[in-house]
């Protein structure tokens, strides 16, 4: 698999395109934003025909609007004139700006333990521990939209990942209360199939009774299905599964896909397959982000090609407000709509999608809609998840406002609304 990333993806697209301003803007982004793209989504997903209007190419390629334009002007300037130095400052002083760590996931989250190192473990909600192996902590691909995109710049204070499966095993066997782990990424499925077994084997040596669902976070379908395809390295992952299944365990994939494109090729319809017969069970979530899926119509080609395929839709999350989220974000109201309209045309299993859905600090709120209260229009939300479980599924509200985009930003309804929002 050959990948390109920094200044290789200028000269691509100047490649592909003959478009040299197009490949200007991609130079400067690129200083600032951790792109990387892999052969697979240049040659098998991109159709370079639509050039910069093409959703894929959208997804993992920098574009000028990513960054405020005094910011892009700075980098331009700089990379003409400046020293390396000078170029390295400014780009440290915009990603600090860039909100590098939303809802405050390095500090809130941690396992509080003292006898092995908690970093790379997060145990937010009571039933379901996140595992973030080392190893997994970069993708095949990058997508421009990332919230973990601090964790794939060079700035190692800022990275979080695991010391490995014993800490997980260890964490595990201390809190029987957890029935659910995911591991998650970056993509866990960039890890050779060897070292990802080091975190599931433990769930086979019958050590783990309490674990009866693990999931698998990735985005390996649509940016490289060759790892479910391509030799033993293939074939010994899918048996791993397998074994997990026979064992009695709910293994779930969950499939990251932005666009339905990505589930049209060959080698992602042949991996669709031979994951489907391992016995797990396949799921996809994909933020809404403008520019790339932001129509109703594509969500509901998307859900209704997962199910003929046997995917079942889950989330439809709001894009963060990190990084380029200016760029890629799209308002509450605007989210709710197209997360309707998309589902009005599908039959109750094109309907399992929940969204759109804020994976915010205390918890998953999930926007039902816009609603007309006694004297002023509202937001009528609700918590799937939350720190604080008595929350759960009661529905509350906030004031409306069309240009609202985060959770942040919303304000409680009434009095009988502030206990959602305190924290
Ligand atoms: C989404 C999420 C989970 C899983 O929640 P489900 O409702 O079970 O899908 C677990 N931990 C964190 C931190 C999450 O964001
Ligand atoms: S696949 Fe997920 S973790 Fe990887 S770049 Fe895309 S959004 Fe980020």
């Amino acid at each position: 698999m050959g990948t390109v990333s920094g200044t290789g993806l200028s000269t691509l697209v100047l490649d592909r395109t003959g478009d040299r301003r197009l490949a200007e803007d991609v130079r400067v982004v690129a200083q600032v934003l951790p792109f990387k793209v892999n052969s697979y989504v240049t040659e098998e997903l991109i159709d370079w025909s639509r050039g910069s209007d093409d959703p894929i190419f959208r997804l993992v390629f920098p574009h000028r609007d990513m960054l405020p334009r005094d910011d892009f002007e700075s980098i331009r300037q700089a990379l003409e004139n400046g020293s390396r130095d000078e170029v390295a400052g400014i780009v440290g002083t915009i990603r600090e700006r860039l909100n590098p760590h939303p809802s405050d996931q390095l500090t809130r989250n941690i396992p509080q333990t003292t006898d092995f190192d908690p970093w790379g473990l997060q145990h937010k909600y009571r039933e379901t521990l996140l595992i973030f192996p080392r190893h997994g902590q970069t993708c095949h691909s990058y997508c421009g939209y990332c919230f973990r995109w601090a964790q794939f710049v060079q700035q190692p204070e800022l990275r979080q990942e695991t010391s490995g499966a014993a800490a997980m095993t260890r964490y595990l066997q201390d809190h029987p209360e957890i029935t659910d782990v995911l591991l998650t990424g970056g993509d866990p499925l960039v890890m050779r199939t060897a070292l990802l077994e080091r975190y599931l084997r433990p769930f086979l040596d019958g050590v783990l009774p309490h674990v009866t669902t693990i999931r698998l976070g990735t985005k390996a379908l649509s940016f490289w299905p060759y790892r479910f395809l391509d030799g033993p390295e293939a074939d010994t992952l899918l048996e791993l599964l397998a074994r997990l299944v026979r064992d009695g365990r709910h293994v779930a994939l969950m499939l990251h896909v932005s666009h339905p494109r990505e589930l049209e090729t060959d080698a992602a319809r042949q991996a669709i397959r031979r994951l489907y017969d391992t016995g797990a069970v396949l799921r996809s979530q994909a933020p809404l982000v403008r520019h790339v899926n932001d129509d109703a119509s594509t969500w509901s080609r998307m859900w209704s090609a997962q199910v003929r395929l046997g995917i079942v839709p889950y989330y439809l999350f709001v894009e963060r407000d990190t990084g380029a989220s200016r760029y890629f974000g799209v308002p509450l109201v605007r989210g709710w709509q197209i997360y309707r309209d998309a589902i009005a045309g599908l039959s109750g299993l094109g309907r399992t999608a929940r969204g759109p859905v804020m994976s915010a600090a205390p918890g998953k709120v999930v926007v039902d809609g816009p609603v007309e209260l006694d004297r002023r229009p509202a937001f009528a939300l609700r918590f799937l998840q939350a720190r604080r479980p008595e929350l759960v599924g009661r529905p509350f509200f906030a004031a409306f406002d069309p240009h609202v985009q985060w959770w942040d930003e919303l304000k409680p309804y009434g009095p009988s609304d502030r206990p959602f929002f305190a924290e």
